[in-house]
């Protein structure tokens, strides 16, 4: 029997927790859903990454209500992906801040990200109908690195290389050595690749554990309290982007055709990442990006809700 296209069939509701890491720090985490971050400084809140609606977004406000009556000022996109970005109109932000690598792509396929991530997975985008029409745009872009005060609470915006996507950026408490990794690092669940730089994606992951953070809030999964579980976390991710990689450069360097190389990657992956929630999901997604990436296209291609379902179809059909 096929398997049901994405995640149309995953429609259980999640566990909420609200993390609180240090006076200043807490991550909404939902066991594997896609966590927000959020920094409280001396006079405004930074939220980073949205949730997928602003319906979705007013539970996260809900929660910082529960610890502080100050404005929510700023909001960080990690990058262009729609279940990050389309509930920022919910907090009602002064600004939204990305890199200019993930305005470009909001640009070039925010439209087509839309369509084909509402398609995917229906339950990530609870009461839809609430993000407003068009796409979420920031107002501040960088590239490189840039600071934000929350008064005298420093917030530095990195972007560490190339991994997730082309924009990806991280937000970094220096002082308290906390970090939110957005979908660069997950933990417990698999990691999204089909937008991926498979061969850039390891040395941005040096670069983040060279920040050797004391904790770190993933893009998926619990947040990471201790040195040792950021360790966990980094490696986790390291070992399977790897393992993709090899696998498909393998089968690639053998004359194998996608199909037969996504079968085979699955079956050898399967064992060790199986239990990870969204494997089965990421899967078809990860392996027809890195073959892309291992043979004619250094980019990844622009998906959209038609290449979704043909690309479903001839791999798990
Ligand atoms: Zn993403």
């Amino acid at each position: 029997m096929s398997k049901t296209f994405a995640s149309q069939a995953d429609l259980e509701a999640k566990q909420v927790s609200f993390t609180k890491l240090s006076d200043n720090a807490y991550a909404y985490t939902a066991e594997g859903d896609p966590n927000t971050g959020v920094i409280i400084g001396d006079e405004a809140v930074m939220v980073i990454d949205t949730q997928a609606t602003p319906v979705m977004a007013q539970d996260v406000i809900r929660r910082i209500r529960e610890v502080t009556d100050k404005p929510i000022k700023y909001v960080v996109l990690s990058h262009y992906h729609a279940v990050r970005v389309l509930g920022a109109s919910g907090y009602k932000p002064e600004h939204i801040i990305a890199s200019r690598d993930t305005y470009d792509l909001i640009v070039e396929r925010g439209e087509q990200d839309k369509a084909s991530e509402i398609g995917r997975f229906p339950r990530l985008f609870q009461s839809v109908e609430s993000v407003p029409p068009g796409l979420t745009w920031p107002t501040i872009t960088f590239t490189g690195r840039m600071s934000v005060w929350l008064g005298k609470l420093e917030v530095q915006l990195i972007q560490l290389g190339r991994g997730h996507t082309k924009g990806d950026i991280v937000a970094w408490l220096p002082e308290q050595r906390i970090l939110f990794s957005g979908d660069l690092v997950e933990f417990g669940a698999t990691p999204y690749a089909g937008d991926a730089y498979f061969q850039d994606w390891p040395k941005t992951l040096d670069n983040i554990a060279a920040l050797k953070p004391q904790a770190l809030v993933p893009g998926r999964g619990a947040a990471l309290t201790t040195p040792e579980q950021v360790a966990q976390g980094l490696a986790g991710t390291r070992a399977f982007v790897s393992d993709v990689y090899a696998s498909v450069q393998a089968g690639v360097k053998a004359g194998k055709d996608l199909n037969s190389v996504y079968k085979e990657t699955f079956a050898k992956l399967k064992p060790t990442y199986g239990h990870w929630v969204i494997f089965d999901h990421c899967m078809p997604f990860d392996v027809t990006r890195c073959y892309d990436e291992a043979t004619q296209y250094a980019d990844p291609r622009i998906w959209t809700a038609e290449r979704d379902v043909e690309m479903w179809k001839t791999l798990e059909g």
